[in-house]
């Protein structure tokens, strides 16, 4: 049995627990806990496992995400509308749709304003790896179909935006965490490259 299985339970009754500060905290604060987790994982694991990490728990957050706020949706239309409200509701950044052909198995979606990474100083690389997780598992949620998310464009590589390529994963593709930690190297690895 698992010590820290996720549930929603486990985030408590906050109006409860903070009658004074309440629920809102400074940004900063959520990223220096993002980034110091980052930085022992890469100390401790490297670089990949990090990464690996990182993805995982996004895709977690992810599909926790969509089975409490975006579940039910009857269109491919509300699924995305709902989703903008609610990452906009959140906080967590401001979402648009480029490119939707879903049938196609391909979608790009922009965030602006990017939690993780808006304002993030200049940097030779995309950043967002738990966003490319928690988008991934947005659209599988929905879907019910395995999906990769992969960040081409990042505030901290000058685009100012947060760029995702969402694609179907290969037909026949395992649904196991196997499978999808290969691709999600492979994910990292085309970052690199095309970040040179
Ligand atoms: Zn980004």
């Amino acid at each position: 049995m698992k010590k820290y299985e996720f549930s929603w339970d486990l985030i408590g009754d906050i109006g409860l627990g903070r009658p004074n500060l309440g629920k809102d905290m400074d940004l900063e604060l959520y990223r220096l806990m993002q980034f110091t987790l980052r930085d022992v994982m890469e100390r401790m694991y490297g670089t990949q496992a990090a990464d690996r990490l990182f993805y995982e728990a996004g895709k977690l957050a992810g599909k926790c995400f969509y089975e409490r706020y975006i579940y039910p949706v009857s269109s491919a239309e509300e699924f995305i509308s709902k989703t903008q409200r609610f990452l906009r509701e959140k906080k967590i950044g401001l979402l648009r749709v480029e490119e939707a052909k879903l049938d196609e198995g391909r979608l790009v979606l922009t965030v602006d304003e990017d939690l993780d990474c808006s304002g993030l100083p200049q940097l030779d690389y995309e950043t967002c790896i738990y966003d490319e997780g928690f988008i991934a598992a947005l659209m599988e949620s929905f879907t019910q179909e395995n999906w990769n998310a992969k960040e081409i464009d990042c505030w901290c590589t000058g685009a100012r935006t947060c760029r995702f390529l969402v694609t179907k994963a290969e037909a026949g593709a395992a649904e196991t965490g196997v499978v999808e930690t290969g691709t999600v190297e492979t994910g990292v690895a085309e970052a690199g490259a095309k970040a040179d």
